[in-house]
């Protein structure tokens, strides 16, 4: 019998842009058990074709983490093929393929190419950790690997891959706040040149009720999800970060034992304190942001979002605001 090889662990952080994924990452990755890749839907182009800054503030090329990921994975990021790669990712992650990736995920059957494509990112994903638990005191396979592509066509498609054991922390934020921070202009820093892409209120509308719903039905095909308010989070984060932690199997010991398990050494009340850093590809500007963070909910949208505006994401979304406990009224 062959030996079994066990799973690489990969919590995926999920939702909808500007919903706090980038935030939580980073209080994640304080963990001494996790260790945050970024968004690695955006690696190929972002990181390894465009050099773009890693979240630890070096160029792509000049990042220490990632270069040895390369050389782990690949003898060094010049042996990919980047432009297949990128043909790739086009092909098959994408929100209009998620039928074509959902029912993978429902027989276990993959596309030739959808193989292909899953080959080279688990390669890169057990590099990663095989690099980063050379810094951390555990194996590679102990340490939890933070995706934060938060597209659910890319959790869809790595919960495809029998080699990693994928688990969903779905994040759910008020769809007035979300799309409130869609319509303002927000420049890109990892290039300084670009601004960030902006949205409707109606089309984020639609898209907060179809992402939302979607990542339920990806549970229903079997792939653990842990649905989390962005408002709850921010409400009581050491609670909320020890729940998914233990979602995620990532409850360290040192933290389990201390003190009943109720304290986080990076965390008092609202204000964190991060020491570790983030070596994430691509994601919103906060990543790059300072070490000392108070958490509090920004909720300018309230008076900000102009009453049209709110009255379509509240039309769009109106079905499904009770669904993930939010009113109508501000
Ligand atoms: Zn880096």
């Amino acid at each position: 019998m062959k030996p079994v090889t066990p799973k690489q662990p990969v919590l995926f952080i999920g939702g909808l842009g500007r919903s706090g994924t980038t935030l939580v990452e980073k209080l994640l990755n304080e963990l001494p058990t996790t260790f945050s890749v970024g968004e690695t839907v955006h690696l190929w182009e972002r990181g390894v074709r465009d050099n773009e800054r890693c979240g630890c503030g070096q160029a792509f090329d000049s990042c220490p983490h990632w270069q040895a990921v390369g050389q782990e994975a690949f003898g060094g990021w010049d042996n990919v093929d980047l432009e297949r790669m990128i043909a790739l990712r086009w092909e098959i992650d994408r929100s209009r393929r998620l039928p074509q990736i959902f029912a993978a995920v429902r027989t276990g059957r993959t596309s030739k190419a959808q193989r292909e494509y899953l080959h080279n990112i688990q390669k890169v994903l057990f590099a990663a950790a095989k690099v980063a638990s050379n810094n951390a005191a555990v194996e590679p396979r102990e340490l939890v690997l933070l995706d934060s592509s938060k597209h659910l066509s890319t959790a869809a498609l790595l919960a495809c891959d029998p080699r990693l054991d994928v688990r969903v922390l779905h994040l759910v934020r008020d769809p007035r706040g979300v799309a409130f921070s869609w319509t303002k202009t927000v420049a890109r820093p990892e290039t300084n040149k670009e601004l960030m892409p902006q949205y409707s209120p109606r089309r984020t509308g639609i898209r907060w009720v179809t992402d939302n719903l979607g990542f339920e039905a990806l549970e229903r095909l079997g792939v653990p999800r842990l649905e989390m308010r962005y408002e709850d989070f921010l409400d009581a984060p050491t609670e909320a970060i020890l729940k998914i932690a233990r979602f995620a199997g990532a409850v360290p010991q040192s933290v389990a034992e201390k003190n009943g398990g109720g304290v986080l050494p990076f965390l008092a009340g609202k204000s964190a304190h991060l020491t570790t850093p983030m070596h994430s590809v691509a994601g919103n500007p906060l990543r790059f942001g300072g070490d000392n963070l108070t958490l509090c909910v920004d909720d300018l949208w309230k008076t900000e979002l102009s009453g049209r505006a709110t009255k379509t994401v509240n039309r769009v979304t109106g079905p499904v605001l009770a669904r993930y406990g939010y009113s109508r009224s501000a």
